[in-house]
């Protein structure tokens, strides 16, 4: 019943700036939520942060917002800090998926509630609900918009007739290993691609295209940059011109960006068509000054409504809504999931996707 009671002191809740981490003092009748972010180097995850916090705060509970700098003992302490404090609920979006099994047996072991933000928790039970978007489906935009950049498909898959017979040469980047969603995101994006790597349209010179080979540890844009730079200088410093570039993340997708740039590629005709995800800020700049093709949208705020609806439901005993009780397997049980749906990006629906949606002002974009 505390997220019954703790809605209807919503009006109630104290203001807090978040400025220390932890607040346990006053107000938050609902009770200590534990909010345990990867890192502050990516923009989404602030907003996630920042979202999730403003409305557990709205529904009346304390929270403890942590960010762990992508420093898997940081984040293992600060969970068990969270404990220690006695929070009734942790929403944890991990770094590593694999590392967290003891502190979150220990939360288990107290009747804590752990719902899973975004990336799966793996080989635990203790992970009661995972809130997430539709993993598969990005990868799988994130390949059409390479296919809708090299003028083969529509943005939605959909094949162009007449549409040029290529070859086009394209190189394939990754996600990190340790999150659960790099193979979600590189699986989608290959249901896609390999028909056309089997058909000649596309060729990887690289030869490189398992994910252990095209993978980026911890989402590292300056780890994507030198890998792109290797590439450039082993198979493309002959003549021969790289036309797309499969990007998982807005911040892998600036590294490419880089190493193209650094190599004597200029944004035009012959640019290469890249992809990305999260659209992040100087990412949906580059969109519009056209060094970037794409991103993929996922909305911060409806996943952050979703993992607090969840929260709310399992403190008040309730069965949240799911909408996939099939997909993911963490190793050990498979959680039941609320997947949201991602969008596509590209410059042409900027102002209706990003702009009227109130996520980015114009003056943010193109001030
Ligand atoms: C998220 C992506 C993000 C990536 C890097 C993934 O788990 O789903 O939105 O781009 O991590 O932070």
């Amino acid at each position: 019943a505390a997220g019954a009671l703790a809605l209807g002191l919503a009006a109630c809740a104290p203001a807090d700036d978040g400025g220390g981490g932890g607040a346990t003092d006053g107000g938050g009748e609902g009770g200590l939520v534990g909010v345990a972010m990867p890192t502050k180097s990516s923009e989404r995850w602030i907003q996630d942060g920042e979202a999730v916090k403003a409305q557990l705060e709205e529904a009346g509970f304390e929270v403890d917002l942590q960010y762990a700098e992508d420093d898997i003992p940081t984040q293992v302490l600060q969970i068990e800090n969270m404990i220690t404090k006695g929070a009734v609920a942790l929403i944890v979006a991990s770094i590593d998926g694999t590392t967290l099994t003891n502190v979150l047996e220990d939360a288990a072991s107290q009747d804590i509630a752990v719902i899973a933000y975004d990336r799966l928790l793996r080989d635990t039970e203790a992970v009661s609900y995972y809130a997430t978007f539709d993993n598969f489906l990005v990868g799988q935009q994130q390949a059409w918009s390479i296919t809708n950049g090299l003028g083969l498909t529509e943005l939605d898959g959909t094949p162009i007739d007449g549409a040029p017979a290529g070859p086009f040469n394209i190189e394939l980047f990754a996600g990190s290993l340790d999150d659960n969603n790099a193979f979600f995101f590189f699986n989608g994006a290959m249901d896609v691609l390999q028909p056309l790597i089997d058909d000649g349209t596309l060729v990887v010179k690289s030869g490189q295209t398992e994910i252990e080979q095209v993978a980026t540890l911890r989402w590292d844009g300056e780890t994507a940059q030198s890998r792109m730079e290797d590439i450039l200088t082993a198979q493309y410093s002959g003549g021969d011109r790289v036309n797309a570039v499969l990007s998982p993340y807005d911040g892998i997708s600036r590294g490419i960006i880089s190493a193209l740039q650094g190599s004597g590629y200029t944004v035009g005709a012959e640019w290469p068509i890249i992809s990305g995800q999260d659209a992040e800020l100087d990412s949906v700049k580059a969109i519009v000054s056209g060094e970037q093709y794409a991103t993929i949208f996922k909305d911060t705020r409806d996943l952050a409504s979703k993992a607090v609806e969840m929260t709310v439901a399992v403190l008040d005993g309730e069965d949240p809504e799911v909408n996939n009780t099939e997909d993911y397997d963490n190793g050990v049980k498979t959680v039941p999931s609320y997947l949201l749906e991602p969008i596509i990006v590209v410059a042409d629906n900027i102002p209706e996707v990003l702009i009227d949606s109130g996520y980015w002002t114009d003056a943010e974009i193109n001030g």
